[in-house]
């Protein structure tokens, strides 16, 4: 019975009908081209793009050292360096990211205990040198500062799903 199917579906093609006719139905209906960069998609709350290192509002460095982020990354991106403070806190004098490593996964923000370590909506930036594209802590916490308003933001849209 089969064999018979299989015969009269090659006899008058219908795989290709079935093609053409998917083809045919997408032909005039409005294209959804989007003119990038004129154009944007819009972007979800979550999106996985560049890092940053986020601040409290005081101005101190969220960040404890406890390299939660170095350990889980399966990437091996990052690089932390710490040392004890005066006060006897931990803080890294060392925090690097190679973005020719990093798969974009989002382990590191994930596992981040004070939510320090993000990954933001920016996804326009380049490097035409290799150490283009590794982040230092300086880097790292200039993106923070300067983006620190939707980072927050999108933070909180995202704890309502948590
Ligand atoms: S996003 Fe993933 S691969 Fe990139 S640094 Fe974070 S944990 Fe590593
Ligand atoms: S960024 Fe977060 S997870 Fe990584 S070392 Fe700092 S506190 Fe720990």
């Amino acid at each position: 019975m089969n064999k018979i199917k299989r015969y009269f579906n090659s006899l008058f093609l219908l795989e290709l009908m079935k093609g053409l006719y998917l083809t045919g139905r997408h032909m005039f209906r409005k294209k959804i081209t989007v003119q990038y960069p004129e154009e944007k998609t819009p972007q979800s709350h979550r999106f996985r793009g560049l890092h940053a290192l986020r601040r409290y509002p005081n101005g101190e460095e969220r960040c404890i050292a406890c390299k939660l982020c170095e350990a889980v990354c399966p990437a091996a991106a990052i690089t932390i360096e710490s040392e004890q403070r005066e006060d006897g806190s931990r803080r890294t004098t060392r925090y690097d990211i190679d973005l020719t490593k990093c798969i974009f996964c989002g382990f590191c923000e994930e596992s981040c205990p004070v939510d320090s370590i993000v990954e933001t909506r920016i996804f326009e930036y380049h490097g035409e040198e290799r150490g283009d594209l590794l982040l230092t802590k300086s880097q790292l916490l200039e993106i923070g500062d300067k983006y620190e308003k939707e980072i927050a933001t999108d933070r909180e849209a995202d704890s309502k799903f948590r």
